[in-house]
C-alpha cells in the first residue's frame, strides 16, 4: 500500500543492451491478477499450506490415556516433541539437527530440477504476501483501482477501503501468530486460553512477534524480504545447470518487440507486442525480458500473462516458459531439444545424499533403545579415601524409561576387583543395585562405588556401568565411566 506506485515497472532510464536493473527504481509492485496453470498451482500450494497450518495442532492421534493426543506437538514443559506415533525426547535432539539436514538437501533437489519453486510457491513470504495482495484486490480492485487509490487524496471512501484492507491483514497476522502457540500445547485448550485472556505470557509474547513480523513483511516489505533479505535468493543459482527448469524469455522468438500490429502480421518481427503484462503481473516487479534476475522467485505468474496474450493474437504459446536453458538454446538453433534431463549427476548426488541421511534417521528411529542412560561423575570431591583404605567415587545415574510403563533394572559394576555400589540413602553397599524408573521419566540416582585401594593400577581406572532390565537378562546398557584415586 505504498502511495509512491510506479504504474508502469518501466525502467526509468536507457540502458546499455544486456543491462539487468538491480531493482525497480521507485514504489513497490502492484501486481496485476492473471489467470492460468500457475495461478492455479499457487492457490492449491498457498491454501494447502496455510490449511496445514491452521488445522495442523487440531489433529488428534491415540497414544493412550497417560499421553497428549495432539498428533504434532512440542511440549515444552514436558520436554517432548510428539509427531504421531514419534516421540522424541530432549537427549535425541539430534533428530531436529537430521530434519534440518533432510530440509536443506531437499532444497538443493527442489532448486536442481525446477529453480525457484520453493520460492514461488511454498515459501511462506510468497504465500502471505499473496495473500495480503489478493485482498487488495478483493477490496479495492485490480491493479489500475489500486494505483489510482494509491494516487488519490485521502477521503472517507479511501480510509475506509485502506481501514478493511490493513484491518484484514492485521486478523491474519494474529490468526498466524496465535496459530504458532497452538502447536506447543493442547490446541483446544489454548484456542480457548488465548481467546478469553487466560494465557501466559509468553503465549502472547510469541503471538506478537510471529504476528507481528508477518504483518510487516507480508504487508510492508513484500518483495523487498525477497531481493533484500532472504540468503537464500543470493546461493540458488550454484545448485542449478543448464537442464534445470527456469522461468525464462525466449528472446530469440520475442525480439524485436513492438507494439501489437493491427493486421496481425508478425512477419519480419518478434512476438513480443511489448504489452507489459508480464511486468505487472510480477509479484517481485521484474521485467524477465532482461534474462533471469535475482529478484524473480520463479512463480510462474508472467507465464500465464504472456500465455493469454499470444492466445489472443494467435501466437504459440511459451513466450515465457518455465524450461531449461538447455532446451531454450536448441530451440533458438533449432537442434533437437533434450528434453527435462531430472537424472543428472547434480540431482543424484543430491537425491543420494538425501536418501542416505533419510534412510540413517529412519533406521536410528526403528532400532533405538527404550532406555537411555546418563552418568554424571562427581567432581568434589573427585574420589574419597575412606578409614579402611578403601576409594569411593560419586555419581549421579540417569536412567530415561522411555515407554509408557513402570521399570525395574539392576545395576552393577565391572573393571576393578572388589567393586561395590551403594545407593544414597538407600540400603549398605552391594554387588547389584534394584533401581525402580516410573514409566515416561528419567530416574536420577545418586551412587557411591568403591573399590578396595590395592585394585587401583593408578591414580585412576576405567570402570563399566551394567544396567539391565528386570526379565530382559540378554538386553545390558553398558557404559565405561572414570574411577579415580589418589595414585600410589
Ligand atoms: S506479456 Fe509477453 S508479449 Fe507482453 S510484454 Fe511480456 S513478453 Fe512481451
Ligand atoms: S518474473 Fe515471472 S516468475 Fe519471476 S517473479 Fe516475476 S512473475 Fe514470477
Amino acid at each position: 500500500m505504498n502511495a509512491d506506485i510506479d504504474p508502469g515497472n518501466v525502467p526509468a532510464r536507457p540502458r546499455a543492451q544486456g543491462e539487468v536493473p538491480f531493482y525497480r527504481e521507485k514504489g513497490q509492485a502492484i501486481p496485476r491478477s492473471v489467470e492460468g496453470l500457475f495461478r492455479k498451482l499457487k492457490w492449491w500450494a498457498s491454501g494447502l499450506l496455510l490449511a496445514w497450518w491452521y488445522l495442523g495442532p487440531f489433529l488428534r492421534w491415540d497414544r493412550g490415556p497417560d499421553a497428549p493426543g495432539q498428533a504434532i506437538l512440542v511440549d515444552m514443559a514436558g520436554r517432548r516433541a510428539y509427531f504421531f506415533d514419534i516421540e522424541i525426547w530432549p537427549q535425541e535432539v539430534y533428530y531436529v539437527t537430521g530434519l534440518l539436514l533432510v530440509a536443506a538437501i531437499s532444497l538443493f533437489l527442489m532448486s536442481a530440477l525446477a529453480g525457484r519453486i520453493w520460492c514461488g510457491f511454498l515459501c511462506w513470504q510468497t504465500v502471505y504476501t499473496d495473500l495480503f495482495q489478493n485482498i487488495e484486490r478483493w477490496v479495492i480492485g485490480d491493479r489500475t483501482a489500486r494505483i489510482a487509490l494509491g494516487r488519490a487524496p485521502m477521503s472517507a471512501g479511501k480510509a475506509a477501503k485502506l481501514t478493511v484492507v490493513v484491518g484484514s491483514w492485521f486478523v491474519i497476522s494474529a490468526s498466524t501468530g496465535m496459530a504458532a502457540t497452538l502447536w506447543f500445547g493442547d490446541a483446544f485448550q489454548q484456542l480457548r486460553d488465548m481467546l478469553t485472556f487466560q494465557a501466559d505470557g509468553a503465549s502472547y509474547l510469541f503471538t506478537l512477534i510471529i504476528g507481528g513480523f508477518c504483518f510487516l513483511l507480508a504487508g510492508f516489505a513484500r518483495e523487498r524480504v525477497c531481493v533484500y533479505m532472504c540468503p537464500y535468493s543470493r546461493f540458488q543459482s550454484a545448485m542449478l545447470d543448464e537442464h534445470s527448469l527456469v522461468v525464462s524469455y525466449e528472446g530469440w522468438r520475442g525480439e524485436p518487440r513492438a507494439p501489437a500490429p493491427t493486421d496481425r502480421n508478425f512477419a519480419g518481427r518478434g512476438h513480443c507486442v511489448d504489452c507489459k503484462m508480464c511486468v505487472q503481473s510480477c509479484p517481485t516487479g521484474v521485467d524477465i525480458r532482461w534474462g533471469n534476475q535475482l529478484a524473480c522467485i520463479g512463480c510462474g505468474l508472467c507465464i500465464d500473462a504472456c500465455d493469454q496474450v499470444m492466445e489472443k493474437f494467435g501466437l504459440p504459446k511459451g513466450l515465457i516458459s518455465y524450461d531449461s536453458s538447455a532446451n531454450l538454446q536448441a530451440r533458438e538453433k533449432r537442434v533437437t531439444v533434450p528434453g527435462f534431463r531430472p537424472i543428472r549427476p547434480r540431482t543424484l548426488i543430491y537425491g543420494g545424499l538425501l536418501g542416505i541421511v533419510a534412510a540413517v534417521m529412519l533406521t536410528s528411529l526403528l532400532t533405538r533403545p527404550t532406555t537411555g542412560v546418563n552418568i554424571l561423575h562427581e567432581r568434589t570431591p573427585l574420589f574419597v579415601q575412606m578409614s579402611d583404605g578403601s576409594i569411593r567415587n560419586g555419581y549421579v545415574y540417569k536412567v530415561l524409561n522411555m515407554i509408557r510403563e513402570d521399570r525395574a533394572y539392576s545395576l552393577r559394576a565391572e573393571g576393578l576387583p572388589g567393586l561395590s555400589l551403594e545407593l544414597i540413602g538407600g540400603t549398605g553397599p552391594a554387588q547389584e543395585l534394584e533401581l525402580s524408573v516410573d514409566k515416561d521419566s528419567v530416574g536420577s540416582f545418586r551412587l557411591f562405588v568403591s573399590a578396595p585401594e590395592s585394585a587401583m593400577p593408578g591414580k585412576s581406572a576405567t570402570i563399566t556401568f551394567i544396567l539391565t532390565e528386570k526379565g530382559k537378562a540378554g538386553a545390558s546398557i553398558r557404559h565405561d565411566t572414570l574411577f579415580a584415586g589418589p595414585g600410589r
